[in-house]
């Protein structure tokens, strides 16, 4: 039962991303800025969306959220405790962990702030599989990290050296801008 995940391109340069399990549908979102682009894969792939994770409350992350509440009512919308993240309703903490229903997909809140303050990167782990993922917003980028909003030298060090950086080295990131773009350049 593989964990698949889709990127869907948002915006001017951001990403969202859909993470599933091929076998019972069941699906959750990253960032879904654009909910009516992000419905449209969903449905391609006959996926059933269960949960929105926001990973910080920048408008070009979480402000989709509104919109796919409307257009998916009782979908949960997961968000950091410390940032005042638009449409959420169920905050995290650091450690904090969920799991995609009726799937093995395991999720791991790591509070990752300085970006902003309560930024919080996704571990996402399948317990029949070797390899995770882990999405960082906008506080790991491919050549650098987010700009320091809300925090520290100190606090994006912890997020990065410490934090993310105790994740196994087989992790795959996944971040808010840029990836695809320095890719095809
Ligand atoms: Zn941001």
């Amino acid at each position: 039962m593989p964990m698949k995940i889709l990127d869907v391109p948002c915006l001017e340069d951001n990403y969202s991303y859909i993470i599933f399990d091929e076998s019972s549908k069941q699906a959750a979102v990253v960032d879904p800025v654009e909910p009516d682009k992000i419905l449209q894969v969903v449905n391609q792939h006959g996926l059933h969306l269960n949960l929105v994770l926001t990973t910080h409350h920048h408008w070009d992350h979480a402000g989709g959220n509104d919109k796919i509440k409307e257009l998916l009512p009782g979908i949960k919308v997961y968000g950091g405790s410390l940032d005042n993240v638009r449409g959420c309703t169920h905050q995290l903490l650091n450690g904090d962990t969920l799991s995609l229903p009726h799937t093995n997909i395991n999720i791991l809140s790591l509070h990752t702030p300085c970006h902003t303050r309560g930024h919080i990167s996704y571990y996402v782990t399948a317990t029949d599989q070797h390899d995770s993922a882990v999405f960082t917003g906008d506080t790991l980028f491919v050549a650098g990290c987010g700009k320091f909003f809300e925090g520290t030298a100190e606090q994006m060090y912890q997020s990065l050296c410490v934090t993310l950086g105790s994740l196994p080295k087989t992790t795959r990131v996944y971040c808010g801008h840029e990836v695809f773009k320095l890719l095809s350049l």
